[in-house]
């Protein structure tokens, strides 16, 4: 509880005890034929990737394939410019997700069964978490926050991308998980810290469908990761609502933002 406030922990643990599966979005208890299954060898890959959020943020190259060769990423180094920036970065995620409404709107999205766990044939987004967990990933998911927290500086590798990818990050979901980060950080402080949250998501183990973001917007790394950077944008304007016009994000997170009054 060293980050966490006793406020978050009791705004978060309600929730995480009071999980439902809701009709809007089909939740992985009422997937009953997924019980039980023996993962896949696809299954068992481990990474993730991030990629840019936002259509104004800087050029989308084709990602794709060229980050999945052989030859990207590259470990690289950070300059002490891009080392300062990511601690910079990290230590905004952190009051990210202390703020109240990081705990209160993804409260909202699971009790209303919009936080998207649903998936096709074999790539269940929670098929690497624990399998006595399957019934209530988000919930798992913010109990894991509370507990672990965010990475330490240390766990965040620098790598270097093909050129023109808008891969952001990956990250791995084993029992010491790092995260490499892109070394193009010419976003700002709170893209950043988004790109770290919807990391430690992955790093709690939920996958993508694919190598797909238009089609991963609503779960949970995604949503998170937006989420913070909407409440860092609404906290800069004195906690007034922010337009998120520009922005890609889960329609029903914006929908939450909107009737929250962080967003208009
Ligand atoms: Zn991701």
């Amino acid at each position: 509880m060293k980050y966490w406030s006793p406020l978050l922990a009791c705004a978060l643990l309600p929730a995480c005890q009071q999980e439902k599966p809701s009709s809007e979005v089909k939740q992985p208890d009422r997937d009953r034929s997924v019980q039980g299954v023996v993962p896949s060898v696809e299954e068992t890959a481990t990474e993730d990737t991030t990629h840019l959020p936002y259509p104004d943020d800087t050029g989308h190259g084709a990602d794709g394939q060229a980050a999945l060769t052989t030859e990207w990423p590259k470990p690289d180094s950070f300059t002490p410019e891009q080392l300062e920036k990511l601690t910079e970065a990290l230590r905004l995620a952190n009051r990210l997700i202390k703020d109240p409404l990081f705990a209160g709107v993804l409260r909202d999205l699971q009790d209303r069964g919009q936080i998207d766990w649903r998936a096709p044939g074999t790539k269940r987004r929670y098929s690497r978490l624990p399998q006595d967990q399957w019934a209530r990933p988000t919930a798992y998911i913010m109990e894991q926050f509370i507990q672990k927290q965010l990475n330490p500086i240390t766990d965040f590798r620098p790598y270097r991308w093909a050129p023109g990818s808008d891969v952001t990050g990956s990250s791995t979901c084993v029992a010491d998980p790092k995260i490499n980060v892109n070394l193009i950080m010419n976003r700002s402080l709170g893209n950043i810290a988004g790109t770290i949250i919807h990391e430690r998501v992955h790093t709690f183990c939920q996958r993508h469908t694919c190598n797909c973001p238009e089609e991963n917007q609503c779960d949970l790394a995604y949503q998170a990761g937006s989420l913070a950077r909407a409440i860092n944008l609404y906290r800069a304007n004195g906690s007034r609502p922010v337009s998120l016009r520009r922005h890609k994000l889960c329609a029903a997170l914006k929908a939450r933002l909107e009737a929250r009054r962080l967003a208009s």
